[in-house]
């Protein structure tokens, strides 16, 4: 490819709008266009990049069995009603009407259409496994799109499906895409990391979202020192932090004025006291009515853990009118003390002795409280994760935070959708069963932006090979010089020959513009030829990741530039 035929609109300055690293340079190396809000159009470079991620996973996924489909992104409305997601999924869901006022949406995501799909092909077990994907567009009506490709609003998945006949075969399916997806970010180049997550909105029973590692990443990955236990901030557990026993009740409780002292610095600092001495607690609504939950003063509670813990379907903070009913007392003045709704207690509580509680009165707390002051459902893990905390698997190692940004997320579905949709088989004896289901996601435009978060520099971006727009850039300083144009092009053409992905800089620009939109773009490896350089027989090879150059022979050049292709694709 000639660098002078190609569309690359680059831009000079930061656009105001980037807030984040890969949405500044994907516009500044002319990767993408803004259209409208979270839409943007991909441009030939962009493009390429996105091109290679598809390769990899399809053919990751096509070695382990799965078959490849495309289904449309506009949904009718009857599917959803038969999963009960028409109702609960919200506004993300771009819902519309036809001219006949048929109501449709298009598909944040497939799992409805490739059930019916599978449900009114497949009759027997002997069908049975079978794994379809498909890479499509979606739509998600993000209520803030943001961080360009990251969080748009249209974007590009790779979501596959796996139907089986019972439990196991379904595990293996998702050990399937669970080693899947370790090849492909592999294949990528990334350094990435495999967590727990939680399973949300698409339901289900179990599981993994793949990290890639960046400093800027969005989400908080919790993982252990010490054994292999790793998950999201919101499925993170805490393992028992101390294995003493308290020694009992000491003090008898007693209230105290704290006038407008509501927060729990307010409190601490006003009693005197560390913030851990004190125990929050947090009066919810939930489908199951209301309900208290007690913390330590300094944690918080982890609503996604409190959800799955007690089966909750809705749980949100109360309103001043219902903490008045439940505790007698205003907001910011809760205890546990002569409550009669249900109380659950964070497992630290169990080694909390002399605490400090709210006295359900305005102006009020209670000092010297104790667990024997009142009675709790039970102990359970319902804090958020923090660096420092018990590993909960090995229940030696420590927890430590590090950041990444999700690319993939592979879910075990169970019946879910086979149960509200009826997908079912016939077995040997003509029994009919539900299928097991499971679902698989890579966001594949996420994945090129992310490894724009996990490399660049000041320069611009700094993509793995195996993903970047171009391998090789051939750059001759001196498009006039007739000797290095001559030379630049023998090495351009002995690389296109061994299916080296290159690209020639035969524009008529200054040197220094050709280095920095080489670097902007982040092509891995350069190739500059210069009269200097070749007086003496010689060109020099630069990697994007290094500050290093070397000099070779011109003969040599390109021999040096395969080796070191073939090494990043295969390492
Ligand atoms: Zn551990």
């Amino acid at each position: 490819m000639l660098f002078s035929k190609m569309f690359i609109p680059t831009v000079k300055e930061d656009p105001k709008e980037a807030e984040v690293a890969s949405h500044r340079l994907m516009l500044r190396a002319g990767f993408i266009r803004r259209l409208a809000s979270g839409v943007y159009t991909w441009l030939p470079l962009g493009l390429r990049s996105l091109r290679k991620v598809e390769q990899i996973i399809r053919e990751e996924m096509n070695k382990k069995g799965a078959q490849e489909i495309l289904m449309p992104a506009v949904q009718p409305k009857e599917l959803w009603v038969e999963s009960t997601r028409w109702e609960k999924y919200g506004k993300e869901l771009l819902r519309f009407a036809d001219r006949n006022n048929r109501e449709l949406c298009l598909g944040p995501t497939h799992e409805e259409v490739v059930t019916d799909l599978v449900r009114r092909e497949v009759r027997s077990y002997k069908d049975l496994p079978v794994n379809l994907y498909q890479i499509q567009t979606k739509f998600r009506d993000e209520i803030r799109p943001r961080f360009g490709i990251m969080r748009s609003r249209e974007f590009f998945m790779k979501d596959a499906y796996s139907f089986d006949t019972d439990e196991a075969g379904a595990g293996k399916s998702y050990m399937d895409m669970y080693d899947a997806y370790n090849n492909i970010f592999d294949r990528c180049g990334f350094r990435f990391r495999v967590v727990e997550a939680d399973t949300g909105q698409i339901g289900g029973s179990f599981s993994h979202e793949f990290m890639v590692l960046a400093e800027t990443g969005e989400d908080i990955i919790i993982s252990c020192d010490t054994c292999g236990y790793a998950a999201n901030l919101e499925r993170a557990e805490v393992g028992v932090r101390e294995k003493t026993v308290p020694t009992g009740k000491k003090d008898v409780h007693r209230r105290v004025k704290t006038p407008d002292q509501r927060k729990i610095d307010e409190v601490s600092s006003f009693l005197g006291i560390t913030p851990d001495k004190l125990l929050k607690t947090i009066i919810y609504n939930t489908d199951k009515g209301t309900i208290a939950v007690l913390v330590r003063g300094d944690r918080e509670i982890n609503d996604t853990k409190l959800k799955n813990l007690l089966k909750l379907d809705e749980l949100e903070l109360a309103d001043e009118r219902t903490i008045e009913e439940a505790t007698g007392g205003p907001l910011g003045f809760s205890g546990p003390i002569g409550l009669t709704i249900p109380l659950y207690a964070d497992m630290d509580l169990k080694f909390m002795e002399d605490f400090v509680v709210g006295g359900n009165e305005r102006d009020v707390h209670v000092v010297d409280a104790n667990m024997a002051d009142f009675t709790v459902k039970g102990f359970f893990d319902v804090k958020v994760a923090e660096a420092g905390d018990r590993c909960p698997r090995c229940g030696t190692g420590s927890l430590v935070a590090t950041r990444g940004i999700e690319v993939g997320h592979i879910f075990k579905l169970g019946l879910k959708y086979s149960k509200s949709m009826n997908a079912t088989f016939l077995d040997s004896d003509g029994k009919e069963h539900f299928m097991v289901m499971g679902c698989y996601g890579i966001g594949v435009g996420r994945t090129v932006a992310a490894a724009i978060e996990q490399g660049n520099d000041e320069n611009g971006m700094m993509l793995p090979l195996p993903i970047a727009p171009f391998e090789v850039d051939v750059l001759p300083v001196n498009t006039t010089h007739p000797e290095s144009m001559a030379i630049a092009r023998e090495i351009y053409r002995e690389l296109l020959a061994k299916g080296i992905d290159v690209i020639l800089d035969d524009r008529d620009e200054r040197p220094g513009v050709k280095f920095k939109d080489c670097d902007l773009i982040g092509i891995p490896l350069r190739i500059t030829i210069g009269e200097r350089g070749l007086k003496e027989g010689l060109v020099e090879i630069k990697r994007r990741d290094s500050k290093e150059f070397e000099k070779v022979p011109v003969a040599e050049a390109a021999g040096r530039v395969i080796r070191y292709v073939e090494d990043a694709k295969h390492r």
